[in-house]
């Protein structure tokens, strides 16, 4: 697994349990969504009723899934996970909804991923509190009702738009997460550090803060990796000076990217005078297939401006040359 990729499996996901905030106040960010969820479930609280059912968009590591835990704390409600990988027949949809809960929260990780077959079952759960039990096979098959108690549903997607239409329609509110500015990944990183108990100066939450890619899951792995040096290497104390020579041993550079994303942009820099090149030609010449340089390396190089995707290939933009302490050309492709 990658230092800076946004996902976490169940170790890390473990690991994070002790620093995921417990309540809206202590979510780093995010105003504008803080605020408007805090309405939403202010009002259901005022009327007494279970909150809509709510959808969060965003990249992986900024937050989903504590907002869902936060959303059930606010609302004094159990908690229920699943995800869109984890259903794939409407049979493991309805032996989730048949053990809901009044009131309950159900958590529905990556909902864009769920299998065809349950999604008419998820649609008539979410509008009518109901699905349609199908018993039997062929001919003789019969559709039971099932009335289900009232729960509230938080999907999250890393896109709204990878969504079917009458899916998106069937949630009340849709919230988006934004990555986050360095400013607020060092309020994330200074908070970790105490409950970690570690001594992070300010000058080193900020060099790790900007090596973070915007993402609250990063800067507590950065963290976590930086902390190991300091214990070993240094007093146990998290300085600017320690933070950069960690991130260097574990070669994150000053934009957090890694050796996988350079090694794109160096290519395409040196080996193709900055593009444009198809993507099979680039991933040739740094070694990888194709869909790892698609799918890992260039979602973060276009966000961060450093690579366009054009109809002619890939470009490094100016930033990127600079970025590699090369001299951008007199007559590059932008
Ligand atoms: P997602 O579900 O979007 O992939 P998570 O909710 O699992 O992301 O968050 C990943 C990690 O980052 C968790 O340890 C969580 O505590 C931390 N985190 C995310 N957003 C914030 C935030 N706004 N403030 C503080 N910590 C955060």
């Amino acid at each position: 697994s990658r230092l800076v990729g946004g996902s976490a499996d169940a170790d890390e996901r473990a690991v994070e349990a002790v620093l995921r905030p417990r309540t809206l106040s202590e979510f780093v960010g995010q105003e504008r969504l803080r605020e408007q969820l805090s309405l939403v479930l202010d009002a259901a609280r005022a009327r007494g009723h279970t909150a809509d059912h709510i959808l969060l968009s965003g990249p992986p590591g900024l937050g989903k899934t504590t907002l869902a835990m936060i959303v059930a704390a606010e609302m004094g409600a159990p908690l229920r996970i699943t995800s869109g990988p984890a259903i794939q027949h409407a049979g493991d949809l309805a032996a989730i909804l048949s053990s809901i809960g009044e009131g309950d929260v159900l958590f529905f990780d990556e909902i864009h991923r769920t299998a065809r077959a349950a999604e008419e079952l998820l649609y008539t759960a979410m509008e009518d509190f109901r699905v349609d039990v199908v018993v039997g096979k062929g001919p003789g098959a019969t559709a039971i009702p099932l009335e289900l108690p009232r729960f509230t549903l938080v999907g999250a997607t890393t896109r709204t738009g990878l969504l079917p239409g009458p899916l998106r329609d069937r949630f009340g509110f849709t919230g988006h997460l934004d990555l986050y500015e360095p400013a607020e990944l060092q309020r994330v990183l200074a908070r970790s550090a105490g409950l970690l108990e570690v001594e992070l100066r300010e000058d080193g939450a900020h060099e790790i803060a900007g090596r973070s890619r915007g993402t609250p899951r990063i800067a507590n792995r950065l963290l976590r990796r930086v902390r190991d040096f300091a214990q070993v290497r240094a007093d146990s104390v998290v300085t600017a000076d320690i933070a950069r020579s960690a991130l260097e041993i574990f070669e994150v550079d000053t934009m957090g990217l890694d050796r996988l994303d350079r090694s794109v942009l160096s290519a395409l820099c040196k080996n193709f005078g900055g593009g444009p090149v198809g993507l099979g030609t680039l991933a040739v010449a740094v070694a990888e297939e194709r869909e790892t340089v698609e799918e890992v390396a260039e979602p973060f190089l276009v966000r961060a401006g450093l690579l366009a995707r054009t109809p002619r290939g890939r470009v490094a933009t100016p930033a990127a040359w600079t970025h590699l302490g090369l001299a951008v050309p007199q007559r590059a492709p932008f």
